[in-house]
C-alpha cells in the first residue's frame, strides 16, 4: 500500500492561521514582530528565498525589512549592519541568507547576531542551549520537521531514527531534537561506510544531503516514516528532494513530498521564532 503523504503546505497554512491571534495582540500592544532578512550578493536561488520570507511575513502580519548588499559588499559593512539591527527595537530577529560570498567568514557573521534575535538558532550560545535541552530558538528546518512528526502522529520515542546529513543547519540539530524526543539516532554522512545498512533499519529516516533521489525504495525499512529535507532543482527546472519519492512510496507508510513538505514549515517556523521573540520583548513569554 502505498504511503500517505505529510502535507507540509496544509500544515504551514493551518499553523500561520493560528498566528494571527498572537501577532494583532503584540501590534496592538507596540510590540509588532519585525524581522530583518540580510541578503549580500544576487544568488537566483537566495533571492527566491528570500523573497518568500518576506511574503510570508507580510502575509501573517509582520513587519519585514529586506536589506540587500551587493556581493563585493565589505565583512566591516555587513558586521556593522548586523550591530545596527541588534540595536533596532522594531526588529525581534535577524536572519543572514546563506550561502554568503566567498570572501566572508560565515562563522563570524553569524556569531554577530545577537543571541535574543537569532531566530535562525545559529548563534553558538542558542547551539549550546539546543544542545542541553533547554533550546531558545529551534533551527527553523528540523523545528518544522518536528512538527510535521507531531502533526502525523509519530512520536519519535523508542525509535530507531536515522539522520542523512551532519551540517550545522539540518543534520545535526535534527538529530539532537529527535535524540531528545528518546528516539536512538543513528547520523549518517558521506563517510558513511554502508548507508543501505542503516536506512534498513530505520524506522525514521530523515534525509538532508543536497544528492537528487539518492535514498530509494530499496534502501527503507517497509513503513517506515520518511522524511525529504532536500530541495534540488533538476535540469528540467522541476524540483527534486533528496528521496527518490515513486519508489519509497510504495515502501514507506508516511512521506513528505518535494515541493509540498518541509519547505513551507521552515518559513512557518520562522515566522513562529521572530513571533516568540517579540512575545519575549513584550514581557509575555519567557
Ligand atoms: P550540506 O551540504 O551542508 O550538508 C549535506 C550533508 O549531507 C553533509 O553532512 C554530507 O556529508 C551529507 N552527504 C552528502 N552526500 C552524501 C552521500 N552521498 N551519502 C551520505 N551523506 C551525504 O547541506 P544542508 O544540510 O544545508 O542541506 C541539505 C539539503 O536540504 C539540500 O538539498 C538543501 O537544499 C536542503 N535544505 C532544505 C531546507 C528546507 O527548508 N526544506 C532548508 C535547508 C536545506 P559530509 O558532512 O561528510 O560532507
Amino acid at each position: 500500500m502505498a504511503a500517505i503523504p505529510i502535507d507540509g503546505t496544509a500544515l504551514a497554512r493551518t499553523l500561520r492561521e493560528g498566528f494571527r491571534d498572537r501577532v494583532t495582540a503584540l501590534a496592538a500592544a507596540g510590540h509588532q514582530p519585525g524581522l530583518a532578512v540580510l541578503l549580500v550578493g544576487g544568488d537566483p536561488a537566495s533571492q527566491v528565498y528570500v523573497r518568500n520570507k518576506v511574503n510570508a511575513c507580510a502575509a501573517a502580519g509582520l513587519l519585514s525589512e529586506r536589506i540587500s548588499l551587493p556581493a563585493d559588499t565589505g565583512p566591516e559593512v555587513l558586521l556593522a549592519r548586523i550591530r545596527e539591527l541588534n540595536a533596532d527595537p522594531r526588529i525581534h530577529g535577524i536572519l543572514v541568507q546563506l550561502p554568503l560570498p566567498r570572501h566572508f567568514d560565515e562563522t563570524a557573521v553569524l556569531d554577530a547576531v545577537a543571541p535574543d534575535k537569532d531566530v535562525d538558532g545559529f548563534h553558538p550560545e542558542n547551539v549550546g542551549a539546543l544542545v542541553q535541552g533547554r533550546a531558545r530558538f529551534i533551527p527553523c528546518t528540523p523545528y518544522g520537521v518536528l512538527r510535521m512528526l507531531e502533526h502525523a502522529g509519530v512520536n519519535p520515542a523508542g525509535q530507531e531514527a536515522v539522520v542523512i546529513g551532519r551540517s550545522n543547519i539540518v543534520g545535526k540539530p535534527m538529530a539532537l531534537l529527535l535524540t531528545a524526543r528518546d528516539a536512538t539516532v543513528t547520523v549518517c554522512h558521506s563517510r558513511t561506510r554502508d548507508l543501505r545498512c542503516h536506512t534498513r533499519r530505520a524506522d525514521l529516516l530523515v534525509v538532508a544531503t543536497g544528492r537528487p533521489r539518492m535514498v530509494t525504495g530499496d534502501m527503507l525499512k517497509p513503513g517506515a516514516v520518511v522524511i525529504d529535507v532536500g530541495i534540488n532543482r533538476g535540469a528540467d527546472g522541476k524540483l527534486c528532494g533528496d528521496v527518490d519519492y515513486e519508489s519509497c512510496r510504495e515502501v514507506a507508510s508516511r512521506i513528505t513530498p518535494v515541493p509540498g513538505g518541509v519547505g513551507p514549515m521552515t518559513i512557518t517556523m520562522l515566522l513562529e521564532n521572530t513571533i516568540v521573540a517579540a512575545e519575549r520583548r513584550a514581557g509575555i513569554r519567557s
